[in-house]
């Protein structure tokens, strides 16, 4: 430890000098030391920083300070972490490590060059360094003490309350954690990017990289569609280009952070990146790809002709994919007639019927291709006799994307103008994965399928055993034998709405109408078909939770209210809670379920927002005659108040809880999940996301209760992984995800018991 000096420059760095310059510093030493073109840094080295403490004292202060935190007391600890940091902020830096760093600076450049200073956890095993207040950035430094103050305030970042309290849990020794601080020119990219090294679902050498003007960050948050370029690593040549129209870029704003801009007229369709630079790129994601043995997802930025390689890391979307795409031969020489988002997996050929009014769906046949401005829960039996579907509106979790996926059938979802651009009885082929509509038939026969016979899923011949459960979501019973099929450990979510929009007429008419026993036995007969197909596992059955437009065209739906908005209206709980009979009338169904013997029948509750609609609907379900401290009684998480509360839910004797995404995310950004014209902005990675979503887990964990997902986020592998990393306890998957899901979640654990038996090994 005494020998490893203040400063280390890249060069010098391996990766297994992670115990000086932490996570950070050693990827980007190992990336340089292969010849990648990493823009030049130093890291101020972790014993730098214990030299720091011990010179000036603080090591003690600190320590007498540590040692008396009661971590549980929110105010003790906020209080104690602040002094911490402004001590560590305040204190006299070293002449020793002050010179090193100035000389280091001096080094690399102008007196005036700009940098970013990056906290450098060295602690391995911090599944969340973001969360642990370790992941401290200042980007835009510029001068002397500019830097030695960013250093300085990346060291005090080890102290945030967060960070103490996460190493007071795992039992992290306060005298031993470390932190390294990278020092590293910062690239104001003039087009940037990511790269994939080999093709991410298939595995194939085909380099995917795509561009856009400005910073990276644009490309990575989605906020623009950028180029698409592909390169074939067998042949050496570029393969596909796919230009976008680039309306924005995000710049460097000042001397601090970042702002997103147009695009001039000029450059908003034109190339990003030069043939060569396409190639070169390529060429260095082969090169890290050999280094590391496994495919990586690349980040990289130009500016003036030099290309630089900012992070790689591994892909982990890599794995088998029953859902196949078009081969990239034939879709080279086809026509795309229009693009949009890819919802539901697989191939189909067949001929265009438009439907604008429910009324016409008459006019479908078996084996077209149904488009439509958007689909209706009213139109899911025509949906079950087409091809493919496609339509102008919506995302990835609206109706028809979640409708299809569960039929098996493939779907292209916002497409803005499929209405408009294809024609009655045009012969067209649809590729649900990739989001395209092509001219013509490639296999020259209709690839119709229905959706109780597509083996959507091959169950593994050897099973993948995971100690996180993977779950599968249902929305109509027909799919209850294909879900237990995937060897799923339960359903996470069994939307029942499908199947009351099935019956075509609300629940409201059979209220009015004195049907209330025919009601209840739909429901009692179709939940009882997914009970069934899942002997002995879990099934969470969810009260309904259908916006009010969503009945209006039914028997009935006339007497639904207009709303405004129907997303934020009268949906979920909050309607079961005012319209008692249509509460009573499904908790009938659930309680002769129990009564048969059902045990794995489970309720979930949607869109609470206070523990207060938890204890109501419990009140009621007990004056139903349900013995509700025996019943299995859960909530969905989709309402940020619901993740920021849930103590008080936990406190309220929830069973379980199970974040909904879906509407988690269009909440929490303000993206309406079912409005094309953001969804490219629609993003399950948002950091407030994540965060509400990880601080949820850390809850449901500490009271020892499932915690789970079934929104279209846990079937995204990256999520899964993400997922497991933070403690969730299940995942509930789409139909057609399972099989990656469990893949992705058997690497992930597997990952993390081999870093923990590392880390206990060098102990
Ligand atoms: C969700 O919101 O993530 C969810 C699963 O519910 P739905 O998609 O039915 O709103
Ligand atoms: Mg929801």
């Amino acid at each position: 430890m005494k020998d490893v000096p203040n400063i280390l420059w890249l060069e010098e760095i391996r990766k297994e000098d992670i115990a000086s310059v932490g996570g950070k510093g050693a990827s980007l030493g190992e990336m340089a030391s292969i010849g990648l073109p990493v823009p030049p840094a130093f890291v101020v080295t972790a014993q730098a920083f214990r030299r720091f403490l011990i010179e000036t004292g603080l090591e003690q202060n600190i320590f007498k300070i540590s040692e008396n935190i009661d971590v549980e007391d929110n105010a003790a600890l906020e209080k104690a972490a602040e002094s911490i940091k402004a001590m560590v902020i305040k204190a006299a830096m070293p002449d020793a490590i002050k010179n090193d760093v100035k000389a280091s600076y001096k080094k690399m450049g102008q007196s005036d060059l700009i940098v970013a200073v990056r906290s450098s956890a060295t602690a391995e095993d911090l599944p969340d360094a973001s969360f642990a207040g370790q992941q401290e950035t200042y980007l835009n430094i510029k001068g002397e003490s500019a830097l030695l103050s960013a250093v300085q305030n990346c060291w005090a970042s080890l102290y945030g309350a967060r960070a103490i309290y996460y190493r007071a849990k795992q039992g992290f020794e306060e005298h031993s954690v470390n932190i390294a601080v990278v020092v590293q020119q910062l690239v104001h990219s003039e087009k940037a990017g990511v790269m994939f090294t080999s093709h991410p679902i298939s595995g194939e050498p085909l380099t995917i990289i795509e561009g856009s003007w400005g910073l990276g960050e644009a490309v990575v948050s989605g906020s623009v569609s950028p180029d698409h370029y592909v390169f074939d690593q067998r042949t050496e040549s570029i393969g596909e280009k796919m230009i976008a129209n680039k309306k924005v870029e995000i710049i460097p704003d000042g001397s601090h952070g970042t702002k997103l801009v147009p695009v001039d007229k000029s450059r908003q369709d034109t190339q990003v990146l030069s043939n060569d630079e396409i190639a070169k790129l390529a060429m260095y994601g082969k090169i890290a790809e050999n280094h590391y043995g496994v495919p990586q997802d690349v980040e990289w930025g130009i500016v003036a002709g030099t290309i630089y390689i900012l992070q790689s890391r591994p892909i982990t979307t890599i794995g088998k994919r029953e859902g196949k795409s078009m081969s990239s031969d034939k879709s080279k020489e086809a026509k795309i007639l229009v693009k949009g988002q890819g919802a539901a997996p697989g191939i189909a050929t067949g001929k265009v019927v438009i439907i604008r009014d429910v009324k016409d769906t008459g006019a479908v046949k078996e084996g077209d291709i149904l488009v439509t401005r958007m689909t209706n829960p009213d139109m899911v039996p025509a949906m079950r006799k087409v091809a493919a579907i496609v339509t102008d509106e919506g995302g990835m979790t609206c109706h028809a994307a979640i409708v299809s996926r569960e039929l098996g059938t493939p779907a292209v979802v916002g497409t803005k103008t499929a209405t408009q651009q294809l024609t009655n009885g045009q012969l067209v082929t649809v590729d649900g994965e990739m989001g395209l509509v092509y001219e013509g038939s490639f296999t020259g026969t209709s690839t119709a399928k229905s959706g109780t016979q597509t083996p959507v899923v091959a169950v593994s011949s050897v099973p993948i055993i995971t100690a996180t459960s993977v779950k599968v979501n249902v929305s109509i019973p027909e799919a209850a034998a294909r879900a237990a099929a995937t060897g799923a450990d339960g359903v996470g979510l069994l939307r029942i709405e499908h199947l009351i929009l099935g019956l075509n007429k609300t629940p409201g008419w059979f209220i009015a109408n004195h049907k209330e026993e025919e009601f209840v036995k739909e429901l009692y007969d179709g939940i009882k078909i997914v009970l069934d197909a899942f002997p002995g596992k879990t099934v969470w059955v969810r009260t309904l939770d259908a916006p009010t437009d969503e009945f209006r065209n039914m028997q009935g739906g006339e007497n639904e209210p207009l709303e405004h908005n129907p997303m934020l209206g009268w949906r979920g709980i909050r309607r079961d809670l005012q319209s008692f009979d249509q509460f009573r009338l499904q908790v009938e169904a659930f309680k002769r379920l129990w009564k048969a013997g059902y045990e794995n029948l489970g309720v979930m509750f949607p869109m609470v927002s206070h523990p207060d609609q938890f204890i109501r609907a419990k009140e009621l379900m007990k004056g139903w005659g349900i013995d509700v401290d025996i019943v299995t009684l859960g909530i969905m998480i989709e309402i940020p108040a619901s993740a920021i509360m849930i103590e008080d839910f936990l406190k309220a004797g929830i069973k379980f809880a199970s974040f909904g995404t879906n509407d988690l995310i269009q909440y929490t950004i303000a993206i309406d999940r079912n409005n094309e014209n953001v969804a490219d902005m629609y993003n399950p990675q948002h950091p407030a996301v994540l965060a509400l979503i990880h601080s949820a887990i850390q809850q449901c964990r500490a009271y020892g209760v499932e915690c789970s997902i079934c929104g279209q986020a846990g079937s995204d592998p990256k999520m899964a992984s993400w997922l497991v990393e933070h403690g969730i306890t299940s995942i509930s998957a789409n139909i057609d995800a399972i099989a990656k899901i469990r893949e992705a979640v058997a690497k992930t654990e597997k990952r993390i018991i081999l870093e923990a038996a590392r880390n206990s090994n060098a102990e």
